[in-house]
This record gives structure tokens, C-alpha cells and sequence, in this order.
């Protein structure tokens, strides 16, 4: 009982402190902003000044913060408070009404296209350049996206890049530069009568919604489309493959993203993943109703394509949310504890009982590191680290001594 009532009044003075560094260490890093930092008073041998250079401390409006609060979701002007409440999805009913009464017409492409990508593509860094790439979309029926982020040096990660091919040209979005423009972009994501194409497009929905209140309404996702096709693969490198003869280096995901300029090959790799989308599709839509003529039984006839439109519709009512945990990095420590204690037979009964509640602390303090200095938790403190420090902790009296 005693111990119980111990660990609440621990949870709550951590839960507290934290709450309270992170708030004060907010109000100093936006007082500080302006001012030049000298290395000699800067705390964590300079990281501090270094943090001076991270992109993310430009950026004006920070839709998802490090705090412990929920995600605030876009709230349309129509709507009243009670009918969009934090928990529900800004575009519901254009999504069901989709889902209601999918379009029938499923072209991506014309038959003149040229599938090979060209030598120019259009790097769009400023608010005009944006405003022009706007209006080019909102005459399109169909263009396809895909992003690129950044999560070693942030907490939560940030889109760095948005890749977006129409049929003509290819589009690379720096949204580092843009991050407090792209509202101009959030119209043609969000309107009905223009598909969206995507591949695997479940991480870019929410990171969309994290960083942009971007909202993609009407979305035709190639790796769903496999999944309804029952392929052997259902990856943009398979497909790549498969339907282009186009090679791709998935180890460019992993490249810092944040990096400007990028590099040729980066830009060739951010490319790929979009431009060839459209003709992909376009394929994958043919086979889709292939199967459906197979069917003989007029009765039994499985709508493919739609099924396919369906499932990617779903996609689109998932909502972004913060982690909540009842104790600064609660979660991350008994998965660690448990799993490290599972591998290990006949531990002694002390090292079990102390074990997870180092663990428990190092991952509190990790947890509170990393949102103060927006970091990851892995670039704060990996979790072998972790394990280890806890591991090697002396359990005794003796052991402290010796
Ligand atoms: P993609 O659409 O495949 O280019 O991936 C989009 C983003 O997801 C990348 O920019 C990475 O930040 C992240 N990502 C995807 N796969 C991995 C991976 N295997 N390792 C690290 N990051 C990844
Ligand atoms: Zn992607
Ligand atoms: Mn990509």
C-alpha cells in the first residue's frame, strides 16, 4: 500500500516536472531565438547553440508539439464546436460519401504519356512557386504523391520533402522552406473530384495531418490495389520492377532528408517514388477489372476496383494522435523490461524487482530529454544503452562499495 501510494506521488512530481521544464524551456528557446547564443555559457557542451541550427526552429506554427496535450485537429469554419471535437475527422462526410458512392471513372493517364522521367523536374521552395503548383493541380483530375521525413533529430519528426507528379512534370515540395505555407496546398488534397495516388500511404496520411492539417480526400493507394490482386508483393520496388523496369535504392529513405541542397541522387530517388505512380496505377486499375470480367456468375461479381478505392478511402479516415502514456516513457520501459528479463533464466529476485524500475527511470528521463531538446528518444538514449546501464547498476550494498 505504502509502496503504491510512493510510486503515485513519483508519477505525479515527475508528470509535473516535466510538464514544467517542458513549458519553461519552450518560453526560453522562443526568448532566445533572436539572440546570438556564446558557446561558453551554452549547456550540453553546445548542443544547445547546434540546436540553433535545426530547421524545426524556424518553423512559426507547430501544429504537434512535444507536450503531453492531444492533437488539436483542423476545425472547419462551418462547422460547430460539439460537431468536430478534437476526436473526430475534419472530412468525414466527404470521405463516406466517397465511400458511399465511389466515382466510377478510374483513367490516370492518357495513352500518349511518355513514362520516362525527364531531365527537368520543379523544385518548389517559395510561397508563389507553391501558389503556381496549386493552381496547376486544381486542373488536374489525378496527380500522385508521396514524403519524405525527418525523426532522428525531432521528437515526434517532420515532413521534409512532399514528391507530387501530375502526368507532365515532376514536383519537389521543400516543405522545410514552406512549412508555414503549405494551408495553400490543403484545398486540392481535400477535394473530392481529384484523386490522390499514393503507395503504402498509411504513414504519410497522418504525417500529413501532424504537420499540415492536410486532409486527403479521395485516394487510389497502389499497395492496396496489390493487396485486392493478392500479388506476391506489394512493394513500390516490386512494382518498380515489375511494371517500369525501373531499379530503385530503398537505403535513400534512411538519408537525412533535412539536407539542402539534396543530393542528385536523392532528388532521382524522391522522384521515382512518385512519377511512375500514375502509369502504375493505371495498370494495376486494368488488371483490377480483368479480374472482373473473369467472373462468369453475374451474381457472385466482386467489384475490384472499387474494392480497391474503398480500402484506400478507409485509409484516409485514420486520425493522427499524440502516444498517451499514464507515465512519462511508461510504455517503452516495460516492453524493454520485459523483454530483457524473458531472455535472462534464474535472475535473483532483487535484480528482478530493481531491474524494471531503473529501467523505468532511465526511460522517464529519456522521455522528458528528448521532448525538452526535440530529439529522438533513440538519439537521446538508445535502448541498449538503457538495458545496459540498468543492467550494470550495483543491486546491493555491497556491490555499490566494492
Ligand atoms: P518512402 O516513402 O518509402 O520513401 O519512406 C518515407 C519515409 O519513411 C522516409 O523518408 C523515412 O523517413 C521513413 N522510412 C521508411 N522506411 C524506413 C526505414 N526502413 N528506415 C528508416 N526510415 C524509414
Ligand atoms: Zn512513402
Ligand atoms: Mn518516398
Amino acid at each position: 500500500m505504502e509502496n503504491r501510494y510512493k510510486m503515485r506521488v513519483m508519477a505525479v512530481t515527475i508528470g509535473t516536472l516535466a510538464a514544467l521544464s517542458i513549458f519553461i524551456t519552450v518560453r526560453y528557446r522562443r526568448r532566445r531565438r533572436s539572440q546570438k547564443c556564446p558557446s561558453s555559457s551554452c549547456y550540453l557542451r553546445g548542443d544547445h547553440c547546434q540546436n540553433q541550427k535545426k530547421p524545426q526552429h524556424a518553423f512559426k506554427r507547430v501544429l504537434a508539439d512535444n507536450s503531453y496535450s492531444p492533437f488539436k485537429h483542423l476545425k472547419k469554419l462551418h462547422d460547430s464546436p460539439n460537431e468536430n471535437d478534437l476526436n473526430s475527422h475534419p472530412y468525414e462526410a466527404e470521405i463516406t460519401a466517397l465511400l458511399d458512392n465511389p466515382g466510377l471513372e478510374f483513367s490516370f493517364m492518357n495513352e500518349y504519356t511518355d513514362l520516362k522521367m525527364s531531365e527537368t523536374y520543379t523544385w518548389v521552395e517559395t510561397e508563389t512557386q507553391l501558389k503556381e503548383l496549386v493552381d496547376v493541380l486544381s486542373k488536374e483530375r489525378v496527380f500522385s504523391v508521396d514524403t519524405e521525413q525527418h525523426s532522428l533529430r525531432s521528437f515526434l519528426g517532420f515532413t521534409a520533402l512532399i514528391q507530387i507528379s501530375t502526368q507532365k512534370e515532376d514536383y519537389l515540395v521543400d516543405t522545410i522552406a514552406l512549412h508555414d505555407a503549405m494551408s495553400v496546398i490543403r484545398p486540392v488534397f481535400a477535394d473530392s473530384s481529384i484523386c490522390k495516388v499514393f503507395h503504402g500511404s498509411d504513414n504519410d496520411i497522418l504525417w500529413l495531418q501532424r504537420d499540415f492539417h492536410i486532409y486527403v480526400v479521395n485516394l487510389f493507394d497502389t499497395a492496396k490495389a496489390c493487396e485486392v490482386l493478392s500479388k506476391p508483393q506489394k512493394s513500390l520496388a516490386y512494382l518498380l520492377e515489375t511494371y517500369c523496369g525501373v531499379t530503385t535504392n530503398k537505403l535513400l529513405q534512411r538519408e537525412d532528408w533535412r539536407q539542402r541542397p539534396l543530393s542528385n541522387e536523392m532528388v532521382q530517388y524522391a522522384r521515382i517514388d512518385a512519377h511512375y505512380l500514375l502509369y502504375i496505377a493505371n495498370c494495376l486499375i486494368a488488371e483490377l477489372k480483368q479480374q472482373e470480367n473473369e467472373i462468369s456468375c453475374p451474381d457472385d461479381k466482386f467489384h475490384f476496383v472499387l474494392e480497391a478505392s474503398r480500402r484506400s478511402n478507409m485509409t484516409c479516415l485514420q486520425l493522427y494522435t499524440k502516444d498517451v502514456e499514464g507515465f512519462p516513457g511508461e510504455s517503452a520501459a516495460s516492453s524493454l523490461s520485459s523483454r530483457h528479463l524473458n531472455g535472462q533464466g534464474g535472475v535473483s529476485s532483487n535484480f528482478e524487482t530493481k531491474f524494471p524500475d531503473l529501467v523505468r527511470r532511465l526511460c522517464a528521463w529519456r522521455d522528458i530529454m528528448a521532448r525538452l531538446h526535440d530529439e529522438s528518444l533513440r538519439y537521446v538514449l538508445s535502448d541498449q544503452a538503457i538495458v545496459a546501464l540498468a543492467d550494470r547498476a550495483p543491486m546491493t550494498t555491497t556491490e555499490s562499495l566494492g
